[in-house]
């Protein structure tokens, strides 16, 4: 064992909220990698630990010591349609581990076997999507993202039956919470109102403690919520992230990134792009991502309303005061995040800081329409403009040279200058801040393809430990790694992105 200490308050729960189940073990377990990092927060030490263990423990293969499997219930509205009864068709949750001040993260096996929940499903993973959420979620958090992550992945040894014959692979997940919008709805939509505030209770506890001694704690909670889920769904839009499929069982109450499906970051950028095979109706293109944030808090508003206060009229009342404010916090966060991609603070006087957030909001709103108008990659836009002076330069060129109208991103240029006349930063300040938000490196979807294919095909995963040694810098050139800043040649570009389920 690897020295794990479990501890379980969800199992507390009591019955209805989860099915106990073992994962199913595998043939021939085998480690692909180890977040030895993420295991020291853990408590877990950084020697002597053997492989043939941690591919057992992280495979399902071994129960580690004080660990009881489980297999949590949830519903979800998918695609906008309700399906009252969704829970871990796949995945396995370990328990939860203490980690410093006090905070507790929660592990989680994907690929692990069938469960109560897996209505049609095989309970199984392949080994590209495994790889895609390993190398996705530890990218976003070098982002600043908040993210699951993820601590250990494997091959089976088994192989999976997807559109074709696929290798078999386990990945471990931690979370803040494996608690999602539509674990509240499987309650509230049974009419189990008392499942909902123990559940409710239970999140307070877990992720928001400093609400526990609030007025109305569970209007706080929604409160706080809708909050963080604004500051996620605003970072996605900075960095061009796609999360391809937000139902609500895919919506974390921690505010953290779940779920890394069909998820991608664009390259040439297009204000209502798709990657989803399945959204066919563009439900959760880039650009809609920011409503439906707040559609889906409105579902887990609903399902707390009878918390929130007797008076059903006032309960609504309540929530939608709250939901009101969401498109305040989110533009607020979207402007203070697109200010620091283009090096723009916002030190005015009061007074004239609403004409100024109104001007900059317009600047950075025409700056996307050009992108997209001259078919400019996202990240490499960010990334040549926080090298430009405040005097136009030789510089200019390689920013120039993405869009293919450079005419009309001259124009724009020459109003960002002027507005960086405003500014009392150096251009070497202003550089230094603006490349610590615009990353030179994002997993390309050509990449991750090529990953893919080499592990799947050729059991070759040297691309992948390549690409995931230099995603945790991703904001640091690094010499000889070029390809990985490049978008895609014509013949590379991935139109489309799969679930793997
Ligand atoms: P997702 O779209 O990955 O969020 O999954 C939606 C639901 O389908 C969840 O309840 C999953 O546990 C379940 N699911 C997805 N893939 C499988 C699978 N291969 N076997 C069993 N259940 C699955
Ligand atoms: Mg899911």
């Amino acid at each position: 064992m690897i020295n794990l200490v479990f501890k379980n308050r969800y199992l507390a729960l009591g019955e209805g909220f989860y099915d106990k189940c073992k994962p199913t073990p595998v043939t021939q377990p085998e480690l692909i990698i180890f977040n030895h990092a993420l295991a020291q927060q853990l408590g877990v030490p950084a020697e002597g630990l053997d492989e043939t263990v941690l591919a057992g423990i992280f495979s399902g293969n071994l129960i580690h010591e004080g660990c009881e499997p489980l297999a949590m219930a949830y519903a979800g509205h998918q695609f906008g349609g309700f399906n009252p009864q969704l829970g871990d068709g796949r995945a396995i949750y370990l328990g939860e581990v203490e980690v410093a001040d006090g905070h507790s993260l929660d592990l989680q096996l994907k690929g692990s076997g069938p469960t109560r929940y897996s209505r049609n499903g095989d309970g199984r993973a392949a080994l590209g999507p495994v790889l895609r959420e390993y190398l996705l979620s530890e990218a976003m958090h070098k982002l600043g993202v908040p993210t699951t992550r993820a601590l250990a992945a494997v091959t089976t040894g088994e192989d999976v039956a997807r559109e074709k014959l696929s290798p078999g692979g386990v990945i471990t997940r931690v979370a803040s919470s494996f608690i999602r919008v539509g674990s509240f709805e499987y309650f509230a939509r049974q009419g189990d109102q008392l499942s909902v505030k123990k559940l409710a209770d239970y999140v307070i506890e877990r992720n928001y403690p400093e609400l526990t001694a609030a007025g109305n704690r569970y209007l706080a909670l929604f409160e706080a919520v809708v909050i963080r889920q604004a500051g996620l769904i605003a970072k996605w839009m900075q960095l061009g992230f796609i999360h391809g499929v937000m139902n609500t069982d895919n919506m974390s109450v921690a505010g953290e990134t779940i779920d890394y499906g069909p998820c991608a970051f664009m390259d040439f950028f297009q204000h209502d792009m798709v990657y989803s095979s399945i959204d066919r109706q563009g439900r959760y293109a880039y650009n809609n991502q920011p409503n439906i944030g707040v559609w889906n808090l409105s579902r887990l508003a609903e399902a707390l309303l009878p918390l929130f206060a007797d008076e059903p009229d006032q309960a609504v009342k309540l929530a939608e005061d709250i939901l009101q404010r969401y498109a305040d916090l989110y533009a607020n966060e979207w402007l203070a995040g697109f200010r620091a991609k283009c090096g723009l603070s916002a030190r005015a006087m009061p007074e004239a800081a609403i004409k100024l957030a109104e001007d900059d909001t317009a600047l950075l709103q025409s700056l996307l329409d050009i992108m997209a108008q001259g078919r400019a990659d996202f990240h490499l836009t960010f990334y040549y403009l926080s090298q430009l002076d405040s005097e136009p330069g030789d510089r200019d060129v390689q920013l120039l040279a993405l869009f293919s109208d450079a005419d009309t991103m001259s124009a724009w240029l020459l109003r960002w200058r002027q507005r960086l006349s405003a500014e009392t930063q150096s251009d070497h300040e202003r550089q230094f801040s603006m490349l610590s938000v615009n990353p030179v490196y994002i997993p390309r979807n050509h990449q991750i393809e090529a990953v893919i294919r080499a592990a799947e095909d050729h059991n070759d995963f040297s691309a992948f430990h390549a690409l995931h040694a230099l995603l945790q810098n991703p904001f640091s050139y690094q010499s000889g790694m070029d390809k990985y800043m490049l978008p895609p040649a014509a013949g590379e570009v991935v139109h489309q992105t799969f679930c793997g389920t």
